[in-house]
């Protein structure tokens, strides 16, 4: 009876066991497996062969030996303690199934029976519990340590949690804001309906981000970056939201410093050629809406060159700021005035109702940039050359537009300066023309087409021929002769005018020495633009190679180079003085040189601008002027030329003043080569009789 019913009960017992969903295996005394159930297998993969042995187990369900040791130390401990209190305390192992993947589980004993011993244990998965409770200790880290700042709200979105990140940018501790509604982070910028707006979203989309201005404890507004999340219940209702934001102020901060950057001239503060580039294409359209025309005007400051090379950057730098300053305030709207690069100013006049106002501007601009303007203690005089075009009627595009306004303003500046142009067609033909001079220009001196003149200074104590300037004359095959006037400017511009220079001089050593066979003394002068000091040259060496008597040779310059303490045109200028090369100052008396200068560089002559002597009379200014020139010059050991003379009174009044030279059409017209020798050879025939009696 007893052994049917313990086989009955064992049959029973392997059926619950065989049915139930909890995983069990029986070990017997010797710690063999000697049974598992399906739910075993069916979690862990096993068989009981798999198993059936301590060994078998060990190396098959842990993940390594020294794991499968400890495991058997603690669970003979917990046996051992179970025996004793008569309560088995689960023991927690990580076991591997036979696919390789690893459970994590509570593994409890009942014993059996005795004497047989056997032990049934039960293996209680808990390894997702576990993951969950490790991913919410990985959350609270998050929550705790992030440099972002989270908030939790209820579903009636009160704040139930708050981290130190929070706290740290906002100020607002735990105690201030548990239970508040976000809306108190938010900035008195916004009206009520935008919160509410954002609200709607969240409640229909279950997230939201973006910028918004937010509010700290001590009322400081700063701009976030907010991302919304909404956690759910099971039954889809909202469990809580989570707002994470970071304080993007000084992000904000450095975009806005990168696009002013890229906008705005950082010496004028002014807006730059992209800026005023973009915002015409923007007017341009909206003046299609509105039909109503615009104008640009591009404006060149006429003389600033000359500040900047004589007086030096910093000097210049002011100027363009104050030259900008009152543009703008001459301007209607001062946001429409852009620095174009240089010295180039643009401004915009949009939505026009009266083209005439135009002209007023332009005036306006005229008139306040003729007033000298007082920089580091100099008196300093520019004025602006504008060049003026209207859409749609001159041109369709900016492009075409910004061109069209820079060939009207060099119109203005080639018609004497300080004025304002409009645009006309005219105009586009002669840029044209211009470039295509430029083409020319590259190719005259292959072309054979370019010769020096010379031109005779006159000795007045001799009254002969004792020098003359060579000037340069381009015979072009279509235009006929070009005055230097028109094409230095534009080989000065290119560049072309190193090579053309070179030439020149090259040539005029020949000349010199064909000269000097009728007068030993005979000088030859040569200009020398302030471009050409920036370039290398060998003059030095040649005339140290061709060496003919001293100081055959004379350079030119202008007043400008010397104002400031450019190296490279001290060292030039010294070169010259070592190879016996002369140097004179052209056109003085325009520029802004004084006469210390000419003592400290060291200068031979002095030539006074053609301007002073055109109005020389007895009183006038420009006499007064002359004479002290001279007279200065004289005392630092200059001699002077005065170059311009056309007329016997002129003549005479410097010769009385002490002037030492005269240059001008009065005597001579520049000549060809060969005309000059005969004039040498007649002035000397006429045994120095006057040439000009
Ligand atoms: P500049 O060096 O001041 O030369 C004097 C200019 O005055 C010459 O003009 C000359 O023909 C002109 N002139 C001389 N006497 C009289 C006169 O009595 N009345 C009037 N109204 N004008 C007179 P040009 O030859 O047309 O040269 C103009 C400028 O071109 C020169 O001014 C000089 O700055 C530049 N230039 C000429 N040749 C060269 C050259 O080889 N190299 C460089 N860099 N510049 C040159
Ligand atoms: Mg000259
Ligand atoms: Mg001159």
């Amino acid at each position: 009876m007893t052994s049917e019913l313990s086989i009955e009960t064992t049959q029973l017992a392997q059926t619950i066991l065989g049915a139930s969903p909890t995983p069990f295996i029986v070990h017997n005394k010797q710690k063999e497996t000697v049974y598992v159930n399906d739910a075993f297998t069916a979690q862990f993969g096993y068989s009981l062969q798999d198993i059936s042995t301590p060994d078998k187990r060990e190396t098959t369900v842990y993940s390594n030996r020294e794991y499968a040791s400890k495991i058997r130390d603690l669970w003979d401990k917990c046996l051992k303690d179970g025996l004793q209190n008569s309560t088995f305390k689960p023991l927690e192992m990580e076991l591997r199934c036979k696919n390789g993947d690893y459970r994590i589980v509570t593994a409890h004993a009942t014993l059996l029976s005795e004497p047989e011993g056997n032990l049934l244990i039960s293996l209680n998965n808990i390894t997702e519990h576990k993951r969950a409770e490790e991913m919410a200790q990985l959350a609270s880290t998050v929550f705790q340590h992030t440099s972002e700042a989270m908030i939790v709200t209820s579903a009636k979105r009160k704040i139930i949690a708050i981290n130190p990140a929070f706290s740290s940018i906002t100020g607002f501790s735990e105690a201030d804001i548990l239970n508040e509604s976000t809306s108190i982070l938010l900035s008195k910028r916004y009206d009520p309906e935008f919160l509410t707006e954002i609200r709607n979203i969240i409640d229909l989309d279950g997230c939201w981000k973006g910028e918004i201005w937010a509010r700290r404890k001590n009322g400081e507004e700063f701009l976030i970056w907010a991302t919304i999340n909404t956690i759910y219940n099971k039954d889809k209702t909202v469990k809580q939201r989570v707002t994470l934001f970071s304080d993007i102020s000084e992000k904000r901060q450095a975009e806005l410093l990168a696009l002013k950057q890229a906008s705005y001239d950082p010496l004028t503060s002014l807006p730059n050629r992209t800026f005023f580039y973009n915002r015409l294409e923007e007017e341009i359209k909206n003046s299609n809406i509105t039909n109503k025309p615009l104008a640009v005007l591009f404006l060149d400051l006429d003389g600033f060159k000359v500040i900047n090379d004589a007086f030096g950057h910093p000097v210049g730098d002011k100027l363009l700021f104050e030259a900008g300053k009152r543009i703008t305030d001459a301007a209607p709207n001062e946001d429409l005035v852009a620095r174009f690069g240089g010295d180039e100013f643009t401004v915009l006049l949009p939505t026009l109702n009266d083209l005439n106002q135009v002209g007023r501007v332009a005036d306006q601009i005229i008139t306040a940039l003729n007033h000298p303007f007082q920089i580091e203690g100099n008196l300093l005089y520019i004025s602006a050359s504008i060049g003026i075009t209207i859409y749609p009627d001159d041109a369709l595009t900016a492009d075409d537009l910004l061109r069209n306004a820079d060939q009207a303003m060099y119109f203005a500046k080639d018609s004497g300066r300080s004025r304002y142009f409009y645009f006309t067609q005219q105009m586009q033909r002669s840029s044209t023309e211009r470039f295509n001079l430029i083409q020319d220009l590259r190719e005259a001196l292959a072309l054979n087409q370019l010769e020096v003149y010379y031109q005779p200074i006159i000795y007045l104590p001799t009254k002969k021929i004792q020098k003359a300037e060579a000037l340069l004359r381009w015979n072009h095959p279509e235009r006929g002769m070009v005055s230097p006037t028109d094409f230095i400017p534009l080989a000065e511009e290119t560049g072309l005018i190193n090579e053309i220079g070179n030439w020149v001089f090259h040539q005029a050593v020949q000349h010199a020495q064909m000269f000097q066979q009728h007068s030993p003394d005979f000088q030859v002068s040569v200009n020398m633009s302030p471009v050409q000091f920036k370039a290398q040259n060998d003059w030095a060496a040649a005339i140290s190679e061709v060496y003919f008597s001293n100081c055959n040779l004379v350079i030119e310059i202008t007043e400008g180079l010397l104002v400031k303490d450019d190296k490279q045109v001290i060292e030039q200028l010294l070169d010259f003085r070592t190879a016996g090369i002369q140097v004179a100052i052209d056109d003085f008396g325009t520029g802004y040189a004084s006469l210390s200068y000419l003592n400290k560089f060291d200068i031979d002559y002095l030539k006074i601008d053609q301007s002073f002597i055109k109005n020389l009379s007895t009183d006038s200014s420009e006499m007064a002027l002359s004479e002290a020139i001279i007279v200065m010059a004289h005392k630092l050991g200059l001699k002077v030329i005065a170059e311009g003379v056309e007329t016997e009174q002129q003549s005479r009044l410097l010769y009385a003043a002490g002037c030492d030279f005269v240059q001008g059409n009065l005597f001579s017209q520049p000549l060809p080569v060969n005309k000059l020798i005969e004039l040498l050879s007649s002035e000397k025939t006429a045994e120095n009789k006057l040439i000009f009696e």
